[in-house]
């Protein structure tokens, strides 16, 4: 699925790549690839992937600050905060931390496992 960008925050965690630190197996003061930083935003659907249910285009939805396996019983329930894979080191962490799975402070961002990666709010319109 893919969000335009409305807001992304810049949090504490985003600023460990540009002062080149270690978070776990991250060691950012090592040569890395560009990437994008940006684990906390709200947008607007632009796309949407065969397989994604929750959502349409044109939903205004805010996104979970990691990827989640998307399989495993907390995924299942919502909870890709804490993703059983995130403990066993198989999948990456944060969006805009974890090397190779880009961020959003950029103008569109792809969320992975949309259905349980990006929630509405019912109650209110995020712009
Ligand atoms: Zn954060
Ligand atoms: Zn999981």
């Amino acid at each position: 699925m893919i969000i335009k960008v409305t807001k992304c925050s810049i949090c504490g965690s985003d600023l460990h790549p540009y002062h080149g630190d270690k978070i776990g197996t991250n060691d950012y003061a090592q040569p890395m690839e560009k990437f994008c930083t940006g684990h906390e935003m709200i947008g607007e659907i632009v796309d949407v992937g065969k397989a994604v249910r929750n959502h349409k285009k044109g939903d205004k939805v805010m996104v979970e600050g990691g990827k989640g396996c998307g399989e495993c019983l907390p995924c299942r329930m919502g909870k890709a905060n804490i993703c059983l894979g995130y403990t066993k080191g198989i999948i990456g962490t944060a969006y805009g931390i974890s090397p190779k799975l880009n961020g959003g402070h950029a103008d569109y961002f792809q969320v992975f496992n949309a259905d349980i990666g990006a929630k509405k709010n019912p109650r209110r319109s995020y712009r």
